[in-house]
This record gives C-alpha cells, sequence and structure tokens, in this order.
C-alpha cells in the first residue's frame, strides 16, 4: 500500500509498472514437477549459477546429483543481476600482496581471472541463448583522485586479463558515455554482457540434458552427518546424500534465522541490490548514452552500474539504493535509483520506469569468494556483487573437488575464511556502513 502511495505521488512509473525483473519477462524461472528424493549420491542445495554449473560439471563427470531450491530453480541473485560478466575480485593487488605475499596473491587473482574465459566457453560449449556479448566496460571516475587510481591499475587489469584495458580522459569521455557526470574513465575489453534470466535458464536446460534432477521449493533446514554421508532436514521431509555442497550465497540466512549451513551465513554478508528498467527509449536515444554498448559501473563507494537492455530498447540501472535490511519493497527504493540516472542523464528525467526489483548479494570479509568444506560440508559463495560469471567458476570447481577431478590446486579453496565475534548473518550493522560511505562520496566529490 505504502509503494503504491509512493508510486502515484512520484509519477515515474509507467502504466502497468512491476516489482519483479525485467528479465523475467523474457525468462522467469519455470516451475517443475517431481518431489524430494529419499536419497540421492550427491545434493546440491542452491539453485543459482553455482549450483547448476556444479550440476553440470558433476553431472559430465558422471555423478548423480540432485539441486534443490527453496523457491524455483534460478530464482535468487542468477535471475535478476546487471547482467555484466567479468572476471577479477574487488579486492586490490596491492592489498592481497600485502595480506597474503606475492605468491599467493598472484595464484588468487589468477584463480579468479580464470572466471571470465570459462563463462565465455561454457555459454559457447552448451550453446546457451543469452544474448552473449563480449562488450567491454567503462568505469567512470567520481572523482580525478578516482582517475589516478584506475590509472595504477590500468596495466595490470591488461595482463591479468590478456585483453587491452585503457584509460579515457574527461574530454574524451562521450566516446564511451553519453555523460559529463564523471571525470573521464578506464575501458577494458575483458567484460561481456547477457541476459542473466536467459543464462540461469540456458544452465538450468544444460544441466537437465546433462541428467541431473531438480527439486523446487523445498528448504533445507540443517545437515546432519550421518554414518558415511548426510542427512539434509527440509520442510519436506529428509533425504539422504553422500556429499552436500551449499550453494545458497546471498541467501544463506534463512528469513526467520538458521538456514542450510549457519557456519556459512555467519561469514556472508548479505547486502540488497536493486535495478530499475526505463520503458522502451528507442535504439537510437539509448546509443547516444551508450555508443559502444559498454557495461557501465562507476567507482563511487556505493556504486551506480548501468547498462543498455540487451535489445538496446532500454536503460537498465542499479546500485545500492537502500541499506535497510534486505528484502525491502524495490518500489520505494525505484524513485532513489531514477534520481541517480537522471543525475548522470538529465535527458532521462521524464522516463517511465516499467520494472524496478531487488536481489541479495554476499560479501566476505576479506574480499574474496571461497570454496571449502566445513564438517565434510562443501561450500561455494562470495562473489561480492560480482558473479555471474565467478559463481558459476565456483560452482565448476566445488564440482571437480567433490568428484575427486581436480588436477591442479586452485587458489581459492580451503582458504581461512573469516567471520565476526557474536555474527548470526544479519547484518545489523549495513544502515551505518551504508550511510558512512554515501558520506565518504559525498565528500570526495565535494572535495574534487
Ligand atoms: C540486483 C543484482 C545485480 C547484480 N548484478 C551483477 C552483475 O551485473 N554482474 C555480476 O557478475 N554479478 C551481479 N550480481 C551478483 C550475481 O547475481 C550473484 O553473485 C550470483 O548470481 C550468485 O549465484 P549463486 O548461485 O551463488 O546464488 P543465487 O543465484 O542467489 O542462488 C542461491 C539460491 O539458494 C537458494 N537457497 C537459499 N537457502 C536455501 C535453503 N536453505 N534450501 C534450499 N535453497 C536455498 C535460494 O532460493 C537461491 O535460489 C548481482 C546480484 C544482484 C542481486
Amino acid at each position: 500500500m505504502t509503494a503504491r502511495v509512493t508510486i502515484e505521488m512520484t509519477g515515474i512509473f509507467a502504466p502497468g509498472f512491476r516489482v519483479a525483473p525485467y528479465w523475467w519477462d523474457a525468462a522467469e524461472p519455470a516451475e517443475r514437477e517431481g518431489g524430494l528424493p529419499a536419497e540421492t549420491p550427491i545434493a546440491i542445495v542452491g539453485g543459482g549459477y553455482a549450483g547448476l554449473s556444479a550440476a553440470l560439471t558433476l553431472r559430465r563427470l558422471g555423478h548423480d546429483v540432485t539441486v534443490l531450491d527453496a523457491d524455483r530453480i534460478g530464482w535468487g541473485a542468477s535471475s535478476r543481476n546487471g547482467g555484466m560478466v567479468s572476471g577479477g575480485i574487488k579486492a586490490a593487488s596491492g592489498e592481497l600482496e600485502k595480506q597474503m605475499g606475492k605468491e599467493q596473491a598472484k595464484a588468487v587473482v589468477g584463480a579468479a581471472a580464470a572466471s571470465f574465459p570459462f563463462i565465455e566457453e561454457l555459454i559457447a560449449r552448451e550453446g546457451i541463448d543469452c544474448d552473449y556479448v563480449r562488450c567491454g566496460r567503462f568505469v567512470p571516475a567520481w572523482t580525478p583522485g578516482h582517475y589516478r587510481a584506475l590509472e595504477h591499475k590500468v596495466d595490470s587489469i591488461a595482463e591479468n586479463t590478456g585483453l587491452p584495458a585503457w584509460m579515457l580522459p574527461r574530454a574524451r569521455q562521450r566516446e564511451e558515455l553519453g555523460s559529463d557526470h564523471y571525470y573521464g574513465g578506464l575501458a577494458a575489453d575483458a567484460t561481456g554482457s547477457l541476459h542473466p534470466g536467459k543464462y540461469a535458464r540456458g544452465l538450468t536446460e544444460a544441466a537437465v540434458r546433462a541428467g541431473a534432477a531438480l527439486v523446487q521449493r523445498v528448504r533445507v533446514q540443517g545437515i546432519d552427518r550421518s554414518g558415511s554421508g548426510f542427512v539434509l532436514r527440509t520442510d519436506k521431509g529428509q533425504m539422504r546424500a553422500g556429499a552436500v555442497l551449499v550453494a545458497t550465497n546471498g541467501y544463506s540466512r534463512a528469513p526467520g534465522g538458521g538456514g542450510a549451513l549457519p557456519w556459512l551465513a555467519r561469514r556472508l554478508v548479505p547486502v540488497a541490490s536493486y535495478i530499475i528498467a526505463t520503458e522502451p527509449l528507442g535504439r537510437e536515444r539509448v546509443k547516444k548514452l551508450f555508443p559502444n554498448a559498454r557495461m557501465i559501473a562507476d567507482t563511487k563507494r556505493v556504486l551506480n552500474y548501468f547498462r543498455p537492455s540487451p535489445d538496446g530498447e532500454r536503460v537498465l540501472w542499479g546500485g545500492r539504493a537502500s541499506f535497510a535490511p534486505v528484502g525491502t519493497e524495490a518500489g520505494k527504493a525505484a524513485p532513489v535509483l531514477h534520481k541517480a540516472m537522471t543525475g548522470v542523464f538529465p535527458e532521462l528525467r521524464g522516463v517511465k520506469i516499467t520494472h524496478a526489483w531487488t536481489g541479495n548479494v554476499a560479501f566476505t570479509l576479506d574480499g574474496l569468494p571461497h570454496i571449502g568444506e566445513q564438517g565434510g560440508i562443501h561450500y561455494a559463495a562470495g562473489c561480492q556483487g560480482s558473479g555471474v560469471a565467478m559463481a558459476s567458476w565456483l560452482g565448476h570447481q566445488a564440482g571437480l573437488k567433490i568428484a575427486g577431478a581436480a588436477n591442479a590446486p586452485f587458489a581459492l579453496d580451503g582458504r581461512h575464511f573469516p567471520t565476526l565475534p557474536f555474527y548470526d548473518g544479519r547484518p545489523w550493522f549495513l544502515p551505518l556502513v551504508g550511510e558512512w560511505l554515501r558520506l565518504r562520496d559525498r565528500i570526495d566529490r565535494a572535495a574534487a
């Protein structure tokens, strides 16, 4: 009701506006038949990119798997994200070197960068029709200081990805972005774009073709050791499994507390990310804003990320519109995103929104994605909001490990996985941290 009042007052919503992912118009996660089996050799909890990619890898290696999801398969972040495909990790190489030494840092950066060629190969090999294009990205600088920081990174980005990366000063910014809002930026070729709903659906179909069993609407409430295997307690009864992978990422803590693996939830900080889609604007108009159709994510601490829709007709605009507890009504966040969008593209002021939605990403306290084992239970999680390639890659690596088929060490496997004292997976501190980050963004800009 409150959301409806906001909608009518702001006048930014198109007739038929929906609080649902734009992606679901073309590829909403499907309903599927089938109940919980009594047992399975390998159970995978979470039917997102990580769980599905692990299932596909395990099936290709001849192992029987059952993927369970508390909602529909693909319902989580995997059918809601921005569809920006890049490898790499948020933590800077220099910081990693200080933490773990040069050699380990190099191994971690290399293990993460490998996610990009992996997903490109996976999409091509499985013939997944998901509008994938290697379009590259542009990272516009919020301040001159951010531009200088990007200059320090540009060579290592080119080196780690093996693809060109270059700086574009403010005077040439319009070659990449139809806006004067930023102070130049960094362009890099090692980024693609896809339709996340279609990718989730295609990965699901690939896993089914390979012989994976997928069971929807089963919430795992706990996992107990039993003999040489495990018993999964669910809201639909019990299931025995020889091995278990938990791939629940930003949804690891159940709404009322607990979850499949509370140990994992205590190491992940779920953060809601929000996106809006504009009404169709016409390709010419969108092309003026995104001349080379690159993916854009700016350097703000509370970042904006935006892109053209795959058909080139709309603008999709994302950000952390709210740091309130995850699951906040996306309709309420939409005016915040609309304002940010028109700050960068003032010509979109009269443009209306057709969709607004939210989903959870998972941050870790060390800024790294992780796979590993806890009490014999495997996990793969923590993509820091950049998980299209990474979650697919972590799932694949976890699958190889479970099958005993990994023929080289994986640097993101089995690393120390930090938590905070008394933290139970409920990020009560986010509103405070969020406001602090916003304030720092404002101060940086005022000083620019
Ligand atoms: C709005 C938004 C924008 C994003 N934009 C980008 C982007 O542009 N580029 C990028 O690289 N990344 C982006 N991401 C991040 C990316 O989507 C995720 O990192 C990735 O999809 C995570 O995949 P996953 O399989 O680990 O988790 P998810 O896809 O979230 O799947 C986890 C699944 O686990 C299920 N589950 C949880 N608990 C249980 C339980 N107890 N029992 C059974 N099932 C359970 C959930 O129902 C859910 O379906 C974005 C995320 C969001 C939300």
